[in-house]
């Protein structure tokens, strides 16, 4: 098969598109002909070598595709050839504590697709029969993993950990990214009103056209004050974020008494410098999370098949040019999801 395949760490350009083993399903395992597969910051992660992504090579990246099933190993009766699906990014042990609680996104002995096994930027990727989701019919694959990660994300941040209720205000950040076009519209769904942050005039003016209510340029502005200022002195009562750093920093300064933050991602800065006083004088909770589980990837997958959410998609690209698709994702000049099809 064709694949993007990584010999060493490093830049772009060390995604070389060659030629490469298929691999065979064993039991228990499926073959997936991936049809799409999305490009994510964390494959640039992988690359270079970071945030203790170092593999083994030959390595094939990518953590999300959708396609269909091409062959089944012995033993797997729930898939068969033909049937369209999309690889779940956590593999999950299905035996732990958690697993067995239902909660197999904090699986104690989870690997990732992509970085702990061959990932989707390929013809052709290998999964267990019980990391797949089922595709809702009519969503296009393009759509499917348009969907996939950003909005099973952002539910899980916002609704399962972050419990969004109608009428609330909630700040989302990285408004031109995957998850935060996604965040938009499920704070929107269910009810919010939606502050959205982005550091240029054209990703503000696409977040207001996702849905959201106001728009801050971080850039240019304190998004504390500037909260502050659209609140009436009140702040928010729940942030999505995924920058980190000052960010993360200001976005807690803008949480309203009995706030909640969900941080899903720090590449803006892993290391933080806080006042504890603000978290215990004003109520306020911080929790982690970003990794759903399957259960709630089909649910958000059903909600965009009939249209309540809406994929956005920058750009879709050749396998082969996925180099020059981490070149535009490290530009930061994009807005939604970036696709690569084999
Ligand atoms: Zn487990």
């Amino acid at each position: 098969m064709k694949a993007i395949v990584l010999h060493r760490n490093g830049g772009p350009d060390v995604l070389r598109y060659e030629e490469i083993e298929t691999p065979r399903p064993g039991p228990g395992e499926v073959l997936v002909r991936v049809r799409a597969a999305g490009v994510n910051h964390v494959d640039i992660d992988i690359r270079n070598g970071l945030s203790g992504m170092k593999g083994n090579f030959p390595h094939i990246p990518g953590v999300d595709a959708a396609g269909v099933v091409a062959e089944v190993g012995d033993g797997v009766t729930t898939w068969k050839a033909g049937d369209r699906v999309a690889p779940h990014f956590i593999l999950s042990c299905g035996v732990c504590q958690n697993c067995l609680k239902g909660a197999e996104n904090m699986c104690h002995n989870f690997g990732i697709l992509g970085a702990t096994t061959w990932g989707t930027y390929a013809e052709y990727v290998k999964v267990g029969q019980h990391h797949l989701v089922r595709l809702p019919n009519g969503l296009s694959f393009d759509d499917a993993v348009s969907s996939y990660v950003p909005f099973a994300t952002a539910w899980e941040a916002l609704v399962t950990v972050g419990k969004v209720g109608p009428g609330e205000t909630v700040l989302v950040n990285a408004a031109g990214s995957g998850v935060g076009t996604a965040g938009i519209q499920v704070a929107k769904l269910a009810g919010a009103v939606v502050i959205a942050t982005a550091g240029s005039p054209s990703k503000l003016k696409r977040a207001k056209e996702l849905g959201a209510d106001y728009a801050i340029d971080y850039r240019k502005k304190s998004i504390a004050r500037e909260v502050l200022r659209l609140t009436g002195g009140m702040g928010v009562d729940l942030v999505l974020e995924m920058v980190g750093g000052k960010v993360l920093v200001e976005s807690v300064e803008a949480l309203a008494a009995g706030g909640r933050l969900v941080t899903i991602g720090a590449h803006g800065g892993e290391q933080v410098k806080f006042d504890m006083i603000e978290f215990f004088r004003k109520h306020i909770t911080l929790h982690g999370c970003g990794r759903s589980t399957k259960a709630i990837a089909a649910e958000a997958l059903a909600l965009v098949a009939v249209g309540k959410l809406t994929p956005v998609i920058h750009r879709k690209f050749k396998l082969k040019d996925a180099a020059k698709a981490h070149k535009v994702m490290e530009s930061r000049r994009f807005f939604g999801r970036m696709l690569l099809n084999p």
